[in-house]
C-alpha cells in the first residue's frame, strides 16, 4: 500500500513525499479513506503509531476547498496539553507547508491578545486545549457554529484529567451535523460511553492491543525505599550506574515531586531540566527544547510527558514513582524504545506500591524482573543525606531541621481555575491523597532489598560495593565520578 492508494490530494501526497515516508502506517492505511468520505471515526490507537498523521493528512486535503471566516474556525482539534497541541501544529506545519492555510493554537499560558487577533484574521484549524477554548468563547471571541469536522484526540487522556466534561459542552457548541474523528489509546468503559454519544455511525478502526509494551524496552524494578529522600539516594545510584544511558527522562506522581526531585539532582551536579503542568509555557517549552537538542540529558517530568510527545531516542525512563494506572506505566515506558530501538525502563518500587505493581504486570502480561546489582537502600540518618556535602553541613546548623523543601514541598498552584485548564492536574485517582493523607505502610511490609534476592537479569550498570552510610557521607563534594554530559551546566527553570 502506498501513499497514493488512499484518495489524498497531491499537494499532499508532494508533502508527505518530502518527509520521506513511503508507506502509511496501519492507522493511517484505515483511517484515512473514512475521513475523506466524511465519516464519523472512532480510533484505537496509541502514539508512535502514526496517528496524527491519520487526521492531519486527510483533514489538509479536505481543507483545500473553501475559506475561513472571523472568529468562525473550519476544523477544531481538542488536546489534553499544551505540549500535544503544539506537536499537532507543527505536523500542520510540516505537511502544510505548500498550502495558505491558518493554523491557530489556542492553549493556556499564552496572552489571549494574540490568540484573539489570529481568531479574527479567520482560522483553518484550530488547535485547542479545552479550557483556553471555552475561556475565548464565553468572551464572545470565538463561534463554534461553523466548525465542519471536530477531532478528539487522546480521549482517555482527557478523561484522566478530568475534561470531559468541558468536552461535552463544547460538542453542544459545534454544528451537530459535523464530521467527528475521535481518538483514544484505551477503551475503559466511559470511553465507550462518550463515544457513543459524539460519534454517529463511526467506523471502528484499531491498530493495536489497547495496552502493550514495546518489545524493544528491557524493564526492570529496583526495591527502593519507603522515605522520599531513600528514593532520591537510590535514583541517584542507578543514574550513575546505568549501563549506555545517552538521556533520560525521570517520572513522579506528583508536580511538586518533579520540582523536589529536579532541586535535588541539580543540587548533585546532575544536568536536569523539569517537565510540569504548573510550569509556565515558556519555561515547559524551553525544557522540552534543550531535552529534545541533547543540551540536557536528563528530564524530570510529571505524566504531561508520558503520553504522545515524539522525543526520539530516549535511552532510559525511570519512574521514581510507580505510577497509579496502569496504563500510565505503558505510555512512560513508551517514551523509549520508539522506532525500534533498544531501551531500558526502571522504576523505583516501595513497599506502599504492591497495589498498583501488580495491576501493571496484569495488564503486560508479565512479571517486571528485578534488577542485578546491590541497590538496597542506604538508610541515612542525617535527615539532609539528600544534599551534597557542602549543603548539608551549611543546612546542618539549623539544628537538625529539615530543609524547607523536605517539610513543605511547594504547594500545587490552582491548575482548575479556568484559564489554566490545560495545565495537567493532579490525575482524578490522586485527589484526597495529598499530604498527610498518605496510606502508611504496615509494619513489617518493607520488601528485601534487590541485593537479597536471587539476580535472574542482566546487570543495568555497574554496581558499586555495598558502602555504609558514613562512607558515603565522607564522599568527596567533587563530580568527578559522573560522565561528563551529565554535568554540562542548565538553568533551572522551574
Ligand atoms: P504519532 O503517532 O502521530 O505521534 O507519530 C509518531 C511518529 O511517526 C512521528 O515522528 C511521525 O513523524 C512518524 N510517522 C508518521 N507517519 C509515518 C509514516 N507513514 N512512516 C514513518 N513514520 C511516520
Amino acid at each position: 500500500m502506498s501513499f497514493s492508494n488512499l484518495g489524498l490530494s497531491d499537494k499532499v501526497l508532494a508533502a508527505v513525499a518530502a518527509t520521506g515516508y513511503t508507506t502509511p502506517t496501519p492507522i493511517q492505511e484505515q483511517a484515512i479513506p473514512h475521513v475523506l468520505a466524511r465519516r464519523d471515526v472512532l480510533g484505537i490507537a496509541q502514539t508512535g503509531t502514526g496517528k496524527t498523521a491519520a487526521f492531519v493528512l486527510p483533514m489538509l486535503t479536505l481543507l483545500e476547498k473553501g475559506r475561513a471566516r472571523a472568529r468562525m474556525p473550519r476544523t477544531l482539534i481538542l488536546e489534553p496539553t499544551r505540549e500535544l497541541a503544539a506537536q499537532v501544529k507543527e505536523n500542520f506545519d510540516k505537511y502544510g507547508a505548500g498550502q495558505k492555510l491558518n493554523v491557530a493554537l489556542l492553549i493556556g499560558g499564552v496572552s489571549f491578545g494574540d490568540q484573539d487577533s489570529k481568531l479574527t484574521r479567520g482560522v483553518d484549524v484550530l488547535i485547542a486545549t479545552p479550557g483556553r477554548l471555552l475561556d475565548h468563547t464565553e468572551r464572545g471571541g470565538l463561534l463554534l457554529t461553523g466548525v465542519e469536522l471536530l477531532v478528539i484526540d487522546e480521549a482517555d487522556r482527557m478523561l484522566d484529567m478530568g475534561f470531559i466534561p468541558d468536552i461535552e459542552r463544547i460538542c453542544k457548541l459545534v454544528p451537530f451535523t459535523r464530521q467527528t474523528l475521535f481518538f483514544t489509546a484505551t477503551m475503559p468503559p466511559e470511553i465507550s460511553r462518550i463515544s457513543e454519544t459524539f460519534l454517529h455511525n463511526p467506523e471502528r478502526v484499531e491498530v493495536s492491543r489497547p495496552a502493550t509494551t514495546a518489545t524493544g524496552v528491557s524493564q526492570f524494578k529496583v526495591n527502593g525505599g519507603r522515605e522520599p529522600h531513600e528514593k532520591r539516594e537510590l535514583l541517584r545510584r542507578l543514574l550513575r550506574d546505568a549501563k549506555d544511558l545517552n538521556n533520560a527522562i525521570i517520572f513522579c506522581n506528583r508536580k511538586r515531586e518533579v520540582a523536589v526531585v529536579h532541586k535535588s539532582l541539580q543540587k548533585h551536579g546532575f544536568s536536569v531540566g523539569a517537565l510540569h503542568g504548573d510550569m509556565d509555557q515558556s519555561a515547559r517549552t524551553a525544557a522540552l527544547d534543550q531535552f529534545r537538542k541533547g543540551e540536557i540529558p536528563l528530564l524530570v517530568a510529571s505524566d504531561v510527558a508520558a503520553r504522545g510527545l515524539d522525543i526520539p531516542a530516549v535511552s532510559h525512563v525511570f519512574n521514581f514513582d510507580v505510577p497509579h494506572h496502569a496504563d500510565d506505566y505503558v505510555h512512560r515506558i513508551g517514551r523509549t524504545g520508539r522506532a525500534g530501538r533498544a531501551g531500558t525502563a526502571i522504576s523505583i518500587v516501595s513497599p506502599l506500591d504492591s497495589k498498583s505493581l501488580a495491576a501493571i504486570e496484569r495488564l503486560i502480561g508479565q512479571t517486571i524482573p528485578t534488577a542485578e546489582g546491590d541497590y538496597a537502600v542506604h538508610t541515612e540518618t542525617s535527615e539532609d543525606s539528600d544534599q551534597p556535602r557542602e549543603h548539608r553541613s551549611r543546612e546542618g546548623s539549623r539544628g537538625g531541621r529539615k530543609p524547607r523543601r523536605e517539610r513543605e514541598p511547594r504547594a500545587a498552584r490552582d491548575s482548575d481555575k479556568r484559564g489554566d485548564k490545560s495545565a495537567e492536574r493532579e490525575p482524578r485517582h490522586a485527589k484526597g491523597t495529598g499530604r498527610g493523607a498518605r496510606p502508611q505502610p504496615e509494619a513489617g511490609a518493607f520488601t528485601p532489598p534487590a541485593a537479597a534476592q536471587p539476580s535472574r537479569v542482566p546487570s543495568i550498570g555497574r554496581p558499586e560495593p555495598r558502602r555504609a552510610h558514613r562512607e558515603i557521607e565522607s564522599e568527596p563534594a567533587d563530580h568527578s565520578h559522573l560522565p561528563a554530559f551529565l554535568l554540562r551546566p542548565v538553568r533551572a527553570r522551574v
